[in-house]
């Protein structure tokens, strides 16, 4: 449920709501409007009698959540969430919101060397991007193939940073990796294999690093904003929502871009939706035509592979662009985006 305060409510009324929600066994989060404040109430709403928080003073109404994601609902937040980064040596980033510019985050699946990444970061940058992708720790189908440079990865991401002020977004594979790539990234990457890995859900939870959660190739809306609500629940309220394509009886493309969750997570959360054409489609020739049709959909950013020579990728270089073919993309992708109002 969520205790609708009313306006001008004072500190020691919400204080005194607070502690009777922790008194019932319940999990207060306060999310402070533009003109109330709104307490989410978690945990088993079962035995709770909800006339309680009603007769509290400075209570407006009380209102039941319906749907079982509580803190990652619109009916939680109705404003959307806007995420800041502010990376070492750079600009701050705003990442939901019409109001604020697209995130184009971009870069090679893979880190696969210190002047990769460097020279990579320097293209994109160029290009348009404000953040850096680029996977440290990679999950691999073949236990064979190519699987990170873990560390050194993160560290010459963090280079790649510090020359080009870009923020970094990596992929954190384990709950016990959590701080130490949160010690490098600016944005820990859950990825689709991973979305309903509860452990590391939790822990990227009570990380204070924002999170990009992408869509398990099998999964629901729903169960990837379920996914989300572990992540709230433990008090990290930055997320966004990465839809990557999903897995259908299409085999031309590697997955199928579900083009309707753009506007339907808008809609039901007030969390930003990042959309990554690259693995949605498999194939660099189908990521610029994509990309646009996510920016007209209303995404709040993109996340694209970029690799400076995509026939030598140690992984995913069937669907990395060059870095030409990234500047050709956010030249179009502007185009689109302000043809709804928002900027690149
Ligand atoms: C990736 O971003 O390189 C990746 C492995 O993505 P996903 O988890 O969406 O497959
Ligand atoms: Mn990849």
């Amino acid at each position: 449920m969520v205790i609708i305060m009313r306006a001008g409510a004072t500190a020691q009324e919400i204080g005194t709501v607070v502690q009777q929600i922790e008194h019932v066994g319940m999990r207060p989060h306060l999310s402070q409007g533009e003109e109330r404040t709104i307490i989410g109430v978690v945990g088993d709403e079962r035995p709770i009698d909800r006339t309680v928080f009603e007769l509290l003073p400075g209570v407006d109404r009380v209102v039941p959540i319906l749907r079982p994601y509580k803190l990652a609902s619109r009916d939680f937040k109705k404003d959307d969430t806007v995420i800041t980064i502010t990376p070492e040596n750079g600009k701050p980033i705003k990442i939901g919101n019409v109001k604020n510019g697209l995130a184009m985050m971009a870069g090679p699946c893979a880190v696969e060397s210190r002047q990769q990444i460097i020279e990579t970061a320097h293209r994109v940058k160029e290009a348009g991007a404000n953040v850096l992708r680029g996977g440290a720790y990679k999950p691999r189908t073949s236990p064979y193939s190519f699987q990170g440079y873990g560390e050194d990865a993160l560290k010459w991401l963090a280079e790649a940073r510090e020359e080009t002020g870009l923020a970094v977004v990596t992929e954190v594979m384990s709950p016990d990796l959590v701080p130490l790539v949160s010690h490098y990234a600016d944005i820990l990457q859950v990825g689709a294999r991973n979305m309903q890995n509860f452990a590391l859900l939790n822990a990227v939870g009570l990380s204070r690093r924002p999170v990009l959660l992408k869509r398990g190739m099998m999964s629901t809306m729903e169960e990837l904003l379920m996914a989300a609500e572990y992540i709230l629940s433990n008090g990290n309220y930055n997320v966004m929502l990465c839809e990557r394509g999903i897995r259908t009886f299409e085999t031309y493309t590697r997955n199928t871009l579900d083009i309707n969750a753009v506007p339907v997570l808008k809609m039901l959360s007030h969390l930003p939706v990042i959309v990554d054409p690259s693995h949605a489609t498999g194939k660099w020739e189908y990521v610029t035509a994509v990309s646009r049709a996510a920016v007209a959909a209303g995404a709040d950013g993109l996340i694209v592979e970029v690799h400076p020579h995509p026939t030598e990728a140690l992984s995913d270089g069937a669907q990395s662009l060059t870095p030409e073919n990234y500047v050709s993309l956010v030249t179009q992708v502007r185009r689109v985006a302000q043809a709804v109002d928002r900027i690149v």
